[in-house]
């Protein structure tokens, strides 16, 4: 039996959604389902006598006949507003905010296999003073035995899944190669008798690269990612070795020779904004222009607002505007069939693409867990060995169900109250854990703080994708499905 009286039913009004206008055309992002629609002629008109207001049925179907079109027609409209969530008849709708019940199956662990670096960069996570990880004490090094139990659990783990992931992180990656190198051999030969496809990648800061450790990386089809902050004015101002000297012209050689032996998989540049280093067109062009990287990723340091290498809301609104630009220049390659190496555009246009709508800020915790040196299970890599957000250890017991249940019961974008009511939501969720435990002291907090850049920056996005969308769509095929 409806709950609904026969006077809602005979009630319209607007949906949840983001317009948006490219190449001309005007475009729908709907909220919750992050889908994407041109909205055309008479569907304009509707939405239009709706922004003023609910009306009833007969009301709305007599000024669209008002102006001129024909009965079927409009009626064929607002069945086709209605079945994608434009419009609404009826009460207004209560968004369910349900919490998925089944198990969801690990995909990637991320293995910090040290907690120890040969830098000192001013707003690293894991030895500045926003610190979370609490790594005094513990193994500095992860043993081989940790690793490969860490290996065992993310099989164990994934379930049904075929493709499966191992990052390894820091500290610096490649203090602790050895291990690295023997883990991948044994997560090869284990995928190897199970039948899963197994992936790896790395994060560096390039410092101990050398002919056998790339020659490695190659062979294993490792994907990399180099932290590095621009040119060498910009990147010494940050990233120094404990003296206090920059690495600049130490890791640029090693990354040339990474760029040229390693052919296998992705390398990407993965850069961090401070207060002093946000001229993101200049660090784009010295990182693909002049070292040759063919991707480069860009985001802010986590870093409480007191800290003075912290990025302020000013010069942030400074990156949003090259981010723009950039974002167009993508656009423009990407109808000449042309590849740009701006992945924050990349990696947003692709959840567009697969229309996401996120119930969890990202996949910590889901799909992916980190583990710490001793074997620790923690939400992610930034959360190992941490006081907060912890999940188990490899040896003992493997997942924690119950502390995973209970964080993702709390940390669902149905706990976020704060982001409900936000257009974004379907891609932000609410933001990164760490930043929000940074910021607001609590895994769960909506990152309210930085609110308007997210919605400025998916709005550009989304005005890049219906522009390829209507002009060259074909481009998106590459995104695929998932
Ligand atoms: S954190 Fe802000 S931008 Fe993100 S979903 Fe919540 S309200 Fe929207
Ligand atoms: S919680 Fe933050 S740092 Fe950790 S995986 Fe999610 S987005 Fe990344």
């Amino acid at each position: 039996m409806s709950l609904v009286t026969e006077t809602q039913e005979q009630t319209y009004h607007s949906g949840e959604y983001h317009g948006f206008t490219a190449a001309g055309v005007e475009f729908l992002y709907m909220v919750p389902s992050g889908s994407i629609f041109a909205l055309e002629g008479m569907g304009k008109r509707v939405l239009e006598l709706l922004a003023a207001g609910a009306l009833q049925r007969q009301a709305l179907i007599d000024k669209l006949l008002e102006m001129g079109y024909l009965l079927a027609e409009v009626e064929a409209t607002l069945q086709e507003l209605t079945e994608i969530d434009a419009i609404d008849c009826g009460a207004p709708r209560e968004e369910t905010f349900a919490v998925p019940l089944q198990e969801f199956p690990l995909q990637r662990v991320v293995l910090n296999v040290t907690n120890q670096c040969n830098l000192a960069c001013t707003y690293c996570y894991e030895y500045s003073e926003d610190r979370i990880t609490q790594p005094a004490g513990r193994k500095k090094f992860m043993s081989a035995d940790v690793a490969e139990a860490s290996v065992d659990m993310l099989f164990h783990e994934s379930g049904n899944r075929r493709g499966i992931h191992v990052t390894f992180f820091g500290g610096e990656t490649l203090l602790n190669f050895p291990v690295m190198r023997s883990t991948v051999e044994y997560a090869k030969r284990k995928a190897a008798k199970t039948g899963k496809e197994i992936e790896f990648s790395l994060t560096t800061n390039a410092t101990l690269l050398d002919e056998e450790k790339i020659d490695f990386l190659s062979e294993n089809r490792i994907g990399v990612t180099v932290s590095i902050d621009g040119d060498r004015e910009l990147h010494n101002s940050q990233r120094v070795f404990h003296d206090g000297r920059g690495s600049y012209d130490v890791i640029v050689p090693k990354i040339k020779e990474l760029l040229k032996r390693h052919r296998t998989n992705s390398i990407g540049a993965r850069v961090t904004l401070t207060a002093g280093v946000s001229d993101v067109r200049r660090i784009y062009r010295h990182l693909t222009e002049e070292i040759g990287f063919n991707a480069a990723g860009f985001s802010p340091a986590t870093a409480n607002p007191n800290r003075l290498y912290a990025i302020g809301p000013q010069k942030m609104d400074n990156v949003l505007d090259q981010f723009t630009e950039l974002a167009f220049e993508y656009r423009d390659c990407a109808l000449q069939n042309k590849q740009h190496g701006f992945t924050n555009v990349s990696d947003t246009l692709k959840e567009l693409h697969s229309g996401i709508s996120k119930a969890y800020a990202c996949g910590a915790g889901l799909g992916m867990l980190g583990v710490g040196t001793e074997g620790n299970v923690g939400l992610c890599h930034r959360f190992v060995d941490a006081p907060v957000a912890q999940m188990g250890h490899v040896k003992q017991g493997g997942i924690d169900r119950k502390a995973r249940r209970e964080f993702l019961t709390t940390h669902h974008i149905g706990a976020r109250y704060d982001c409900h009511a936000c257009w974004a939501r379907p891609v932000c969720a609410g933001g990164c854990y760490h930043e929000a435990f940074i910021h607001h002291g609590s895994t769960s907090a909506a990152n309210l703080h930085y609110c308007d850049w997210i919605r400025g920056w998916n709005d550009v996005c989304l005005r890049v994708y219906g522009e390829i969308a209507t002009r060259n769509p074909e481009f998106l095929n590459r995104f695929g499905e998932n």
